[in-house]
C-alpha cells in the first residue's frame, strides 16, 4: 500500500502526523455513497412533537424529527435496470440517462461515482454494484448513529409514487425546520433541475449559527475511514464535488425557481392526487394541511423561499471508524464554475454524447481496487501499477 504522511490537527488540537493512504478497498467512498443513497432514497420523514406517539406506538421519540420508511419497499422505478452485457467490449447504444435514470433522474452519487471513473460507473450500471465490504457496512452504521442523534425512523404506509415524493419533500421541510430552531439537522434531501436534468441528493449534515445575524446554512459531510489514515487527493476532490453539488441544488431550491410543471411531468406525478389519511396526518403534524400532492408541492416551495443560500465555505470531516476520533477537518470554498463544468462534462457521458472515460494515468492505482478490472479494457494491454 502506497503511503505518505501529512500534518493534521486532531480534535484535541494536537498537531501530529497521520499517514495518507492513497486508497483502500473499504474507502472507496463513492461506492459506499452509491449504496447508501439507494437506501436513503426509500426513506421519508415527518415531524412529530417530543413524546408524541407515532402510528407505531411503541416507538419513543427523542427528537422532533422522525424518519419513516415506506412500507411498500422499493418501487420498480427505483430499481436499477441491470443489463446483461458481459465481456470486455461494452455496447451502449441508448444513453445511460435514458436507460437507467429515466423517471428518477440522476443522483449526486451518480455524478461523484462518474467523476471517480466513468467506465466503472458504466460497469456498475450494466453489471450491478460490487459486494459491500465490512468497512462500508461500518460506515453506514456510523452514519445511522449520527442520524439517530437528531432523528428517529418510523414506517409510514404509502400508496403511490406521489405519496413517496410527498414524504421526501416533507423530509426537507421538517429538516430545515429543525435546522432553524435547533441549529443542526441531518439527512436532508435536495432536488433540482440541473442543466436540464433532474438531480437529487441527501445532505449529510447542515448547521446554522443560532446567535449570529447572518445565518447561512453550512453544509457538512462526514466520511468514515476504517484505518486512521487521511484520504488521497482524488478522494478529497470527489468529496468536494459531492458537497458542491449539494450547495448547487440547495441554492437552486431556495432561489424560488423550482419548476413544478417540469417536476410533475418528468416524474409522471399527478398534482391532483388525493393523499391518503396516513400521509395527510404526517404532513399535518408540521402544522400544514394538504389534501392533494400539488398542495404539498406548493407548501414545499413556500418553505424553500424562506431559506437563505448555503454558506460559501463547505466542510468535510474524516472520522476513524475505530473510535470515532476526528482524523481531519477540511474546509474549502464553493466554486460555482468548477462544479458546473464538472456537471456539464459528466452529463455528456450520461447523455451518450461521448464515451465513458477511464481513469487518468496518475490515478491508475484506482484500478487495483476496482471490482471490474478483469473485464475493463484499461487492464487489457497495460500493467496497472
Ligand atoms: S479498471 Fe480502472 S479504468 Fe477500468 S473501470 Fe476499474 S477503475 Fe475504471
Amino acid at each position: 500500500m502506497e503511503e505518505t504522511h501529512s500534518k493534521s490537527k486532531s480534535s484535541n488540537e494536537e498537531t501530529h502526523f497521520i499517514p495518507i493512504e492513497i486508497v483502500s478497498e473499504e474507502e472507496m467512498g463513492f461506492i459506499e455513497a452509491a449504496l447508501s443513497s439507494v437506501t436513503r432514497s426509500s426513506i421519508s420523514s415527518f415531524p412529530l412533537q417530543k413524546g408524541v406517539k407515532t402510528l407505531e406506538s411503541t416507538i419513543l421519540l427523542r427528537s422532533q424529527r422522525t424518519l419513516a420508511s415506506c412500507s411498500i419497499g422499493r418501487r420498480s422505478s427505483d430499481i436499477e435496470d441491470s443489463g446483461g452485457s458481459h465481456g470486455k467490449k461494452l455496447q451502449v447504444t441508448e444513453s445511460l440517462l435514458n436507460r437507467f435514470r429515466n423517471k428518477r433522474g440522476l443522483s449526486v452519487t451518480d455524478v461523484t461515482t462518474s467523476e471517480w471513473c466513468e467506465r466503472q460507473m458504466e460497469f456498475i450500471l450494466l453489471h450491478g454494484k460490487p459486494k459491500r465490504t465490512n468497512a462500508m457496512k461500518a460506515g453506514s452504521t456510523r452514519h445511522a448513529e449520527l442520524e439517530e442523534e437528531v432523528i428517529k425512523r418510523v414506517e409510514i404506509s404509502i400508496q403511490s409514487v406521489e405519496e413517496s415524493w410527498a414524504i421526501k419533500l416533507m423530509n426537507f421541510v421538517v429538516g430545515t425546520n429543525q435546522l432553524l430552531f435547533e441549529g443542526l439537522t441531518r439527512e436532508v434531501p435536495v432536488i433540482g433541475l440541473v442543466e436540464g436534468v433532474w438531480m437529487t441528493g441527501v445532505i449529510d449534515e447542515i448547521r446554522i449559527p443560532m446567535k449570529e445575524a447572518v445565518r447561512n446554512p453550512s453544509l457538512i459531510d462526514t466520511k468514515t475511514r476504517s484505518k486512521a489514515t487521511l484520504p488521497s487527493e482524488a478522494q478529497k476532490r470527489n468529496a468536494r464535488l459531492q458537497l458542491m453539488c449539494y450547495k448547487y441544488l440547495w441554492d437552486g431550491m431556495v432561489a424560488d425557481n423550482f419548476p413544478s410543471s417540469n417536476f410533475f411531468e418528468f416524474f409522471r406525478l399527478n398534482p391532483q392526487y388525493v393523499l391518503s389519511e396516513d400521509v395527510k396526518k404526517y404532513i399535518a403534524s408540521s402544522g400544514f394541511h394538504a389534501e392533494t400532492f400539488g398542495e404539498m408541492v406548493t407548501y414545499f416551495r413556500n418553505v424553500c423561499c424562506l431559506l437563505p443560500p448555503a454558506h460559501e465555505q463547505l466542510l468535510l470531516r474524516y472520522e476513524f471508524q475505530g473510535d470515532h476520533s476526528l482524523l481531519d477537518e477540511y474546509q474549502f470554498p464553493y466554486d460555482v464554475n468548477w462544479v458546473k463544468s464538472h456537471i456539464q462534462w459528466c452529463l455528456k457521458f450520461w447523455k451518450g454524447e461521448r464515451e465513458a472515460s477511464y481513469v487518468s494515468e496518475d490515478e491508475q492505482w484506482k484500478c487495483r481496487f476496482c471490482s471490474f478490472a478483469a473485464m475493463c479494457p484499461m487492464t487489457d494491454d497495460k500493467h496497472v501499477n
